[in-house]
């Protein structure tokens, strides 16, 4: 059975989604490729489902000079690369963007900046709201800040109105240390209220999906737990390498770009336990309470369950050939930077002890995947003479995250034919095809939250600090004793080396490929 066979029916939608009140979105960084690729287009989004405030306007900042027609002709191609059917919107929505530029370590800049937001925030009846985007590298945040708030930009009225928010991109650091830094920095200018903190696949419709799936169902709470989970896989693949982001992930590797955030929080909200509300701060303390739950890793259990490598050369599928990662552009030449990592780790409280957590992320993998596969245990006893208890597979269920959102459920089913014909089948759920749509982008509801001040889908203080008191004895170990745990490496195009195999047959199972 295929998901187009599946007969869904789409029940009463109970949401509404109302448009913020009037503000500005100033975007640090307004040159960058974060810009073009992903906010753009997102506010072009929002634009075009009425979900922007009616009174609102763009400001660009970078140290790149532009006039304001310059910036929109910019705009305009980041837009029809990525909407290429919104024509007709786009002309009002350009209209609504402006530019200005100065350095980033400039206070005339910030003046300048004042005045500029000011102006627009008058032109365009946009109240005094305004949304500060980092869209910066991370060692331009404090520095950035510290401007913002001397210039008196951060500063919010007596009653909250107008508002002052300030949106930071990951990294948030690159070990405990700097990020607490980097925070305690933070908080002598900012309230908490007014940070946020942008994980963007905390912004995918499947990943949000997970909380309503786990807990607006009573069917799957009671089996959530280590009495009918066998053990759960968290995969995130890439099949592209580090493209033009070179000089960022040379410095980050894969752990630090993709567990210390994504993988984290995935894995928070798939085992968390129920929040009271759905409220942003009880959210937040149920994440941050479940990452404090995972059993930290003693030198011996890194070495032995945190597996690191890095791509040498390959061939696709189609038998093109791909570079190794210290033939990439802009790499190192004896770069020991891991581009993949795989890592087994238990959660210590009632709901998961001994069910291990499968969690690996690569580059240059066969191809691009994220899911969430939950293994129950299989059937307590086989009735079925000709299939013994070892050969019915267990029943498998996947939230997929990438490239399509869906969620899959693989069950055992009766084939037509002899009375024992069994297979599995799956049911499944493809998002595009039961909506009709395809989930907008991460970024639309993200920078939606922001300008509704609804902090549920970020990270918190507390979030980074636990997330990176687990990962930086990883990095430390790696970098004191990195014979005790060797960069291993992988061919291009495969998804990744021995090890990782070896790390999962540990409890007899394999990876999903
Ligand atoms: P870019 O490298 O494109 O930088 C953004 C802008 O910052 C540039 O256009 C440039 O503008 C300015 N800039 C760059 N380097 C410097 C420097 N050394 N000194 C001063 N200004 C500089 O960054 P991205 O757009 O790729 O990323 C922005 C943020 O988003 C980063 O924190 C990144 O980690 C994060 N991020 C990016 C993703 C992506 O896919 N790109 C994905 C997830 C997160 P100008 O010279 O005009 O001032």
């Amino acid at each position: 059975m295929t998901s187009a066979d599946t007969h869904v029916t789409i029940g009463k939608a109970m949401c509404e989604e109302t448009p913020p009140e009037p503000c500005g979105i100033v975007i640090f960084g307004a040159s960058g490729d974060l810009v073009a690729r992903k906010l753009l287009p997102a506010l072009f989004g929002l634009y075009r489902r009425n979900l922007l405030p009616e009174r609102f306007f763009v400001l660009g900042f970078a140290r790149t000079p532009m006039t304001d027609e310059e910036f929109r002709t910019r705009v305009r191609d980041c837009i029809l690369s990525a909407h290429p059917e919104g024509v007709e919107e786009l002309d009002e929505f350009l209209a609504l963007c402006r530019y200005t530029h100065g350095e980033y370590d400039d206070p005339e800049a910030y003046a300048d900046l004042a005045l500029c937001s000011s102006e627009c925030a008058l032109d365009y009846h946009a109240a005094d709201n305004l949304l500060f985007y980092l869209a910066l590298p991370p060692q331009l945040h404090a520095v950035t800040v510290r401007h913002l708030y001397n210039a008196g930009l951060t500063k919010e009225g007596d009653d909250g109105h107008p508002w002052r928010r300030v949106v930071f991109e990951k990294p948030f650091g690159h070990d405990l240390a700097s990020a607490l830094k980097l925070d305690d920095t933070l908080c002598s200018m900012l309230r908490q209220e007014q940070i946020f903190r942008m994980d963007h696949y905390l912004g995918k419709e499947t990943v949000q999906s997970i909380l309503m799936f786990r807990f607006a169902n009573a069917i799957f709470e009671p089996l959530w737990n280590r009495s009918y989970i066998d053990h759960v896989q968290i995969t995130v693949a890439e099949s592209l390498g580090v493209e033009h982001r070179s000089a960022y992930y040379d410095n980050a590797g894969c752990l630090r770009d993709m567990f210390q955030n994504h993988m984290m929080q995935m894995l928070a909200l798939v085992a968390m336990e129920p929040p009271t509300s759905f409220d942003s701060e009880r959210v937040r303390d149920e994440r941050v309470k479940l990452l404090h739950s995972i059993r930290p890793w003693s030198k011996d259990e890194i070495c032995s369950s945190v597996v690191r490598a890095q791509y040498g050369a390959g061939i696709k599928a189609d038998g093109s050939p791909l570079k190794a990662y210290l033939d990439e552009p802009g790499i190192a030449p004896r770069s020991s930077t891991e581009t993949y990592v795989a890592a087994k780790l238990f959660i210590d409280n009632w709901r998961w002890q001994g069910v291990p957590f499968f969690l690996r992320s690569g580059k240059r993998m066969p191809r691009k995947v994220s899911e969430i596969a939950v293994t129950f245990r299989r059937v307590p006893h086989s009735m079925f003479g000709m299939h013994s208890k070892a050969e019915m597979p267990a029943n498998v269920l996947i939230l997929k995250i990438q490239p399509e959102e869906g969620i899959d459920l693989h069950i055992q089913a009766k084939q037509p034919g002899p009375k024992s014909c069994m297979s599995t089948m799956t049911l499944a759920f493809k998002y595009h095809e039961i909506f009709g749509i395809n989930p907008p982008d991460a970024y639309e509801r993200l920078l939606l939250d922001c300008m509704l001040g609804d902090r549920t889908l970020f990270w918190s203080r507390e979030g980074v600090e636990a997330a990176w008191q687990l990962i930086t004895p990883i990095l430390e170990t790696w970098r004191d004793t990195p014979e005790a745990s060797p960069l291993l490496h992988y061919p291009a195009g495969s998804w990744g080396p021995d090890a990782s195999a070896r790390l999962i047959r540990t409890i007899g199972k394999r990876w999903r490929e």
